[in-house]
Parts: structure tokens; sequence; C-alpha cells
């Protein structure tokens, strides 16, 4: 079988890319690898074990809230978790046990039924949930913070709890409580994840296994329109006018975006995408700096004291928030190859609203200053000062860079109208050969997901063809 990938950007990774300065290695988007299980298959798949060295991160990463120096660390361990809170809320682990019990319930009552099936219509979808436990009812119709809010007491662990859902792009105030079970994954069941050398060996690794099989890359190159013959795709055409053929077609673009902009379809036109949900936008920075900064671990996050205010008014507004909550990641802590001696590589993850909220990204450099002043200060050393290389990306450059509509980070949102059959599918509603792969089809976003995404549309085509 000949394949060829056509690739908008200059190389492979889409969001998990990487980005060199000076001496300086950044990954440009994820930073965490959960469920690593679907490496190991994503590799056994082709008859090989995972070349990719993976580290379980334990503590998870460590949180520091506004107006406090002293860091907490997130372990695994629930009894060292309980002793790192036990000013601040008592019988954690016990609290925690039940809570993730429940979570990791619903995971695998769900895993297989639903997240690994495809569906070809909203009422098979609906006939496969039938088959989940009644028990897990109450999940549906609550939100992840009502959740967080049933279990703990204190704001900062109800806070902690509810990080994951910033992890799904949105946030625990309306994202449904079913994305408890990402506590479970990250607490008990498989942990966290980070890859030797940085995130952006799992994309060499991939790329080394594809040449061996002789796939052919074009990069620079963006699809802008399919030619079609027969309920067929013959061919999609690049910015240039150059056509490529083929007999099956499988599009990692933006499912939604690339229905409305490429085969213009109206469900899916700039009015009716505007009115989905769509995840936060990230805003991220990267910092060569020199000196080390003993205050920051490989992950660590920066929270404010008004969680429910910022959450409810930032994400919707046309402000650059003043006061912001961000994630900082530093792989040279672990990795000294990613920097030069004596120096760090600072990556700042910022969620803000997308560009259908605020479309005007000029004082993208006015927030990078604010977020990094924040930054010096809660760690008491002076990052601007000794910054040697930086960039920054808003979400204009985000959404240009991979063709995310108006920079959401992560595509659709995940409440119950948009995930399962009610996703946009894996495969063309009217072209026959047209297929779709990645975070913004079935299952849904990040990276394991992603993989899961591409089981499921090669089985989709493998019954499409077999049926033949
Ligand atoms: C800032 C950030 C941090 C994240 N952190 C994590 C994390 O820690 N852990 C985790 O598991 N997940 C994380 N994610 C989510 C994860 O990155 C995504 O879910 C995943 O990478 C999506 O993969 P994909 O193949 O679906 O899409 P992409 O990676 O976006 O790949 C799609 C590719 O298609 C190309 N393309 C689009 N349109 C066209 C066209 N018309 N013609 C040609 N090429 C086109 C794009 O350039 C891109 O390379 C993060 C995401 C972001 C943005």
């Amino acid at each position: 079988m000949d394949v060829t990938v056509i690739e908008k950007h200059s190389r492979p990774g889409g969001r998990l890319n990487k980005l060199e300065m000076d001496g300086f290695t950044f990954d440009v988007g994820p930073s965490f690898m959960s469920m690593s299980f679907e490496l190991d298959e994503l590799f056994g798949s082709v008859g090989m074990k995972s070349p990719v060295k993976l580290q379980e991160l334990d503590p998870l990463y460590q949180v520091y809230f506004e107006g406090n120096s002293k860091p907490y660390r997130i372990w695994k361990n629930l009894k060292k978790l309980e002793e790192e809170f036990k000013d601040l809320e008592p019988d954690l682990a016990a609290k925690a046990e039940k809570y993730l019990k429940r979570a990791g319930e619903f995971f695998h009552d769900t895993e297989g039924k639903v997240v690994k099936s495809n569906f070809n219509n909203k009422l098979e979808y609906i006939l496969k949930l039938t088959g989940v436990p009644l028990k897990h009812l109450p999940y549906l119709f609550k939100t992840m913070w009502s959740e967080v809010e049933d279990t703990f007491e204190s704001e900062e662990i109800k806070v902690i709890f509810s990080l994951v859902a910033f992890f799904l792009g949105s946030t625990p105030f309306d994202t449904p409580a079913i994305y408890s079970l990402l506590n479970y994954t990250e607490m008990k069941h498989d942990g966290y994840w980070k890859v030797e050398g940085g995130m952006y060996k799992l994309v060499e690794e991939i790329d080394k296994v594809l040449k061996a099989k002789n796939v052919k890359f074009v990069y620079n190159t963006e699809i802008v329109k399919v030619n079609t013959e027969g309920g067929k795709v013959k061919s999609v055409q690049d910015d240039k006018g150059n056509k490529y053929d083929a007999d099956i077609f499988i599009s990692n673009s933006d499912a939604a975006f690339f229905r409305g902009k490429v085969l213009n379809r109206e469900k899916f036109s700039e009015k009716n995408l505007d009115s989905m949900d769509w995840t936060l936008a990230p805003f991220t920075i990267y910092l060569g700096v020199k000196g080390k900064i003993d205050n920051l671990a490989h992950h660590n996050y920066f929270l404010g004291s008004n969680f429910r205010g910022y959450a409810d008014t930032i994400f919707t507004s046309s402000i650059s928030p003043q006061k912001p909550y961000y994630y900082v990641n530093v792989s040279s802590k672990s990795y000294s190859e990613c920097a030069p001696e004596g120096c760090e590589n600072v990556f700042i993850l910022c969620p803000v609203p997308d560009m259908r909220f605020k479309k005007d990204w000029s004082d993208k450099n006015e927030l990078a200053d604010n977020i990094i002043s924040d930054l010096s200060k809660r760690t008491g050393f002076d990052i601007d000062k000794n910054t040697l290389v930086k960039k920054v990306l808003s979400p204009v450059e985000w959404a240009e860079m991979f063709n995310l509509y108006k920079g959401s980070g992560l595509g659709l949102a995940h409440g119950m109208m948009q995930v399962g059959a009610f996703r946009p599918k894996n495969k063309d509603e009217e072209f026959s050969n047209l297929y779709y792969v990645g975070a913004s089809t079935t299952p849904g976003t990040g990276l394991p997901m992603v993989i899961i995404s591409s089981k499921l549309v090669t089985e989709r085509i493998e019954a499409d063809y077999a049926a033949l």
C-alpha cells in the first residue's frame, strides 16, 4: 500500500511539536503522556516493542496557590498526599480513595463499550450507553465541580482535583462529572509519564517506523479543496494547485472545521461552528533562561485565589486576564540536553479565550510580560533579566500553525452533546472514501485518545473494504 502524508506545517507531529532556539529545545504543546499502554499497543500493532522511554511522574506535579510561597506536591500515594495537605483536608486519603473508586468504575464500565467503539448512528450509540450500569447515571447530570464539592472540604483540594478539566480544555464548572475518570487515570490507573529527551521523541520514533514502511511526506502544503466524482473524493488539492489522487483519504485536520472550510458544508459554516462549544485557546511562552530556578519542578501550576470567578468570566472575555492562572513546564529539570549547561527551558501555558471572544491579540507581549513578572515574584528568580531567548504564541499563531478553529487548543469541547455519536464522525457523510482521524473526531482529545482514534478509523476502513 502506498501512503502519502500531506502536512501544512514544516515538520511532523502537529500540536505535539518541538521548537529549537539557540541550544534550547521546547515541547510546543503536550507535556504529559497518560494511558501509556496505548502507546505500547500502537507500536505493538506493527510488531514492535515501544522504543519510547517513559518515566512515571510521582509527584505528578506541584501547585502554587496565590499568597502561599509553599508549593503543594501532588503525590499518587494517597497517604503521602494526605500528609502534604494535613493542615487543609482531614482524612484526605479515605475521601480520595472513595472518589477515585467511583471514577475508576466508570472508566472501566465505559472504556471498551463507549470510548473504543465506532458508531454508525445516534441510535446505536444510545443503545450502547444503555449497557453502562445505571449507578453511573448521576454522573451525567452533575458537573465535575459539584462532584468534588460533594467529596472534599478545602477549596485547595477541590481546585486540585478539578484541574483535569483544563486538560480537556474546559473549566470544572462546565465539564460533566464523568470526566473525573481522568483523576482516576492520573492518580490510580496508569498515572502520568514524562518522555526521556522530551515529548517530541514520540513523534521521532513514529516517524522512523513510517519512513521504514516507505510512507512519503510532503510538508509546508495545505489541502484547500477536494475534487469529487460519483460520491467519492477523486483527489485533494493543495494551496499551490497540485492534486493528489488516491483510493482512500483520511483527514487529520479538525473534522468540523474541514467539513466547513474545505467541503463548504452549511452545517459547519462559521456561524454554526461559532455556536458550538469549543475548548479554551492556548497562550504559550517559551523562555531560554540563564541560571537554575530552584523553586520550579518539571511540572508546576500557578493558581490565583478566585477560581470560580476566574473560570466564569475570563474565557468568554475580550480582555486578557490580569491575574492569569498558568502551568509551567521545565523539561531541563529532568533532561539536561533540553537546555545549555546552567540554563533552564521554561514553557508556560495559560488557557485563554478563543478568537470568537477575543479576536485581537496585538497585546500578547503585555500578557506575556504580566505572566513572566508574576512567575518571577512567585519563584523569587528574576526571569525577565535572565531570559536569553523568548517566543510567545497567542491563539492567532496557534490557529495559523495547525488550522485550529479560532485558536481553540483542543477543538470541540467534550460536553455530552459533542461526544460519541454527537461528535463529528470519522467517516464522511457524503463521500464514501473520505475518513477522519484525531482529536476532533471520536473519541476525543489528548494523545491516548488520538491513538485510539487511529485504531477506530482503521477498523472502520477495514470493515468498509472487507464488505466490498
Ligand atoms: C498547548 C497544548 C498542550 C497539550 N498538552 C497535552 C498533554 O500534556 N497531554 C496530552 O495527552 N495532550 C495534550 N494536548 C492535546 C494534544 O496535543 C492533542 O489532542 C493532539 O496532539 C491532537 O492530535 P491530532 O492529530 O488530532 O491533531 P494535530 O496535532 O493538530 O494534527 C493535525 C495536523 O494536521 C495539519 N493540518 C490541518 N489542516 C490541514 C490541511 N488542510 N492541510 C494539511 N495539513 C493540515 C496540522 O498542521 C497538524 O499538523 C495539548 C494540546 C495543546 C494545544
